[in-house]
């Protein structure tokens, strides 16, 4: 029998891209998304294979007919303009969207993976971030829609596992980028790759010295495969940790692209973390598992995407 997979957020730039690996590996997959930040376009070449998609908002009851395997919640605004515009989807869907496909996984006994963030070190004090590491998190502050409701998420992942017994996993995400991030997301790969195939100026926060580590999207879907796969219940990072400065990343885009784009400095958003670069050391020993995908190779794949979308 195949092993049916319920994915929230598939229409999602990561969503999709886990259907797809998961349709490829012989998983049933029945995609849910609301469409708030998610687009029917990264599932259309999905719909001749084995997969089903519902639109529907998963902070209210969810409903599948028939055995479910494995529940994927990824559904949630994810780029800080999206969490920024949408505080309140941003914060149901973590907390109110987690607790029904929770409710969906134990009814089902399936497993249980959330898609939880480097977001919830905050703006971190230990560096590279372990996960033990409890975090910097302002919860007052335009970030803290995101990063309280992917705490409170967590929290309540821990809960359905140590109360109900349900197979629980949790994957801090750090930095990916790849094709079906949306032009506009506002994020930095999407946002300096609009900016050089345009040939605007490319826009950097702060003096760019702040640090992050980017991740290509089929290194992070196949940590998030093994994770699932494995016995582990403890968070999990999954990231590469190749770190660099904001400035050297938009300098890296300008080059490979050719462009004249000149670099533009603005103002750092409110509590923007300085410094971000995980830890792997679990990824690596739990679940045999670290990035292959070199900055260049994923950076040349995700500007052919750009380019096409730009007009
Ligand atoms: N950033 C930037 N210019 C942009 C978009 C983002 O300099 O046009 C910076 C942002 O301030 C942050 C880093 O790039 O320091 C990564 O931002 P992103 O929105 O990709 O995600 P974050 O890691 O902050 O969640």
């Amino acid at each position: 029998m195949k092993k049916r997979v319920v994915i929230t957020g598939a229409a999602g730039f990561i969503g999709s891209h886990l259907a797809e690996t998961l349709l490829d590996r012989d998983y049933t997959v029945i995609g849910i998304d609301n469409l708030l930040t998610g687009d029917t376009a990264n599932i259309s070449h999905l719909h001749n294979r084995d997969f089903s998609f519902i639109k529907h908002d998963v902070t209210n009851y969810i409903y599948i007919d028939g055995p479910v395997d494995f529940v994927l919640h990824w559904a949630s605004p994810a780029s800080p303009i999206d969490y920024l515009e949408l505080p309140i989807p941003t914060l149901k869907v973590g907390a109110l969207g987690t607790h029904k496909a929770l409710g969906l996984a134990k009814a089902k006994g399936a497993r249980f993976v959330i898609a939880s963030t480097s977001e919830v070190y905050g703006d971190p004090l230990e560096h590279p971030q372990k996960e033990t590491y409890w975090g910097n998190v302002n919860p007052v502050g335009p970030r803290g829609v995101y990063d309280e409701a992917k705490r409170f998420a967590e929290a309540m992942t821990m809960a359905y596992h140590r109360y109900h017994g349900v197979d629980t996993k949790i994957v801090r995400i750090f930095n990916t980028y790849g094709p079906r991030m949306r032009l506009n997301d506002g994020r930095a790969v999407p946002a300096f790759m609009s900016q050089v195939l345009r040939n605007q100026d490319v826009t950097v926060f702060g003096d760019g010295s702040q640090t992050r580590s980017f991740t290509y999207i089929t290194d992070l879907v196949d940590g998030i495969i093994r994770l699932m796969l494995s016995a582990e219940n403890d968070p999990v990072n999954i990231g590469n940790p190749v770190e660099m400065t904001i400035k050297q990343i938009a300098e890296t885009i300008i080059t490979m692209t050719g462009s004249s784009s000149k670099i533009v400095y603005r103002p750092l958003p409110t509590d923007d973390p300085k410094q971000r670069r995980p830890d792997i050391t679990r990824a690596r020993t739990l679940l045999g598992w670290e990035p292959k995908v070199q900055l260049e190779e994923g950076l040349v794949k995700t500007i052919e995407y750009f380019r096409t979308k730009v007009g």
